[in-house]
């Protein structure tokens, strides 16, 4: 497959590289914002999931425009640990964490967040029992995490799979927000039951005081909340966002998009800096892996040569 195959096949990686965005994530959350106007007045926003960091590149370059640099802070969240970006302060952590909680709070010196946001996803098994329930895990987590983090009045968006609970983490989030939406930005692909739930208001029952349980998924219900009716059952709106003279990400679309620029393959905007697959490619371009043909050549063998 050649190096500019991706390009052709994906419109959203290949503009991504254009604008020096480190992920095609980018543009999801910047349609969710034209959409939804997020980033209006927001001075204190965290970033859940944050790498290799393109919600929070683009956190950077919108926040620290609109209000004054100084004023405003960004903290990003991941497991991994992400390339540095101006005016984002990282946290190598896990957001199922209080610590993690406590360690953004510790950065807003006491106040609280205008907005958190989340693009979490696990890495994805391909049962998508299994992917959906950990996905709607970590979407739990950042709840919680947010509960503690969010200023009353303050927005939440994060990455839903639109799998068969999906009506339940809904009734979740209503408890906490007086407006949930689930929006689709063009840049998700079609074929993907990845969507955004979009959380405005953050107004917590009164006497609700956050921690990091979420009982709810637990699995230990017998109600199927698809078939409540009446004031039971949360029906949240769907929303198709992104202008309609978007690209549309699961089109391909030739590599020359305008006629008076030549195409010009770009390599990735920030190449992760320690990728899981890195030592299985080192193993690789050295010639290391075992071999079908030579069993006594087994992988063991090959990573202690290598000392890592
Ligand atoms: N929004 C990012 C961007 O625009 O560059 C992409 C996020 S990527 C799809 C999902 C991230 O979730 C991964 O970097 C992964 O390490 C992170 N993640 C998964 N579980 C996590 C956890 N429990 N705590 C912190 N980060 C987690």
């Amino acid at each position: 497959m050649g190096r500019s195959s991706k390009d052709k096949r994906d419109i959203y990686y290949r503009l991504a590289k254009e604008e020096g965005w480190r992920a095609r994530s980018a543009f999801k959350l910047l349609q969710l914002d034209e959409e939804f106007n997020l980033f209006k007045g927001v001075r204190r926003a965290v970033d859940l999931c944050a790498a290799p960091g393109s919600w929070s590149q683009v956190l950077s370059r919108k926040l620290r425009v609109k209000e004054s640099s100084e004023e405003v802070k960004i903290v990003a969240v991941d497991l991994q640990a992400m390339a540095p970006l101006p005016g984002v302060t990282q946290i190598q952590g896990d957001i199922t964490k209080i610590s993690t909680a406590q360690e953004i709070i510790r950065h807003f010196e006491g106040q609280a967040a205008d907005l958190v946001v989340c693009d979490g996803a696990p890495d994805v098994t391909g049962l998508h029992d299994v992917d959906e329930y950990i996905q709607a895990q970590l979407l739990l987590a950042a709840l919680n995490i947010t509960t503690h983090v969010l200023k009353p009045g303050g927005n939440f968006v994060a990455k839903i799979f639109r799998g068969k609970d999906v009506t339940l983490l809904y009734s979740q989030l209503k408890i906490f927000f007086s407006t949930v939406t689930c929006a689709k930005p063009r840049s998700s692909r079609n074929s993907s039951i990845e969507a955004f739930v979009v959380c405005q208001n953050y107004s917590p029952p009164e006497g609700y005081v956050p921690n990091m349980s979420n009982p709810l998924l637990d699995h230990s219900y017998d109600v199927d909340f698809n078939q409540l009716e009446g004031p039971n059952r949360i029906i949240v709106p769907f929303l198709a966002c992104g202008d309609l003279s978007a690209f549309d990400s699961d089109r391909t679309y030739p590599l020359q998009l305008d006629s008076n620029k030549e195409y010009e393959y770009l390599p990735p905007t920030q190449p992760p800096i320690r990728p899981p697959y890195q030592q299985a490619c080192h193993l690789r371009k050295n010639n290391l892996l075992a071999k079908e043909d030579s069993p006594s050549a087994p992988l063991e063998g090959a990573l202690s040569t290598m000392n890592l």
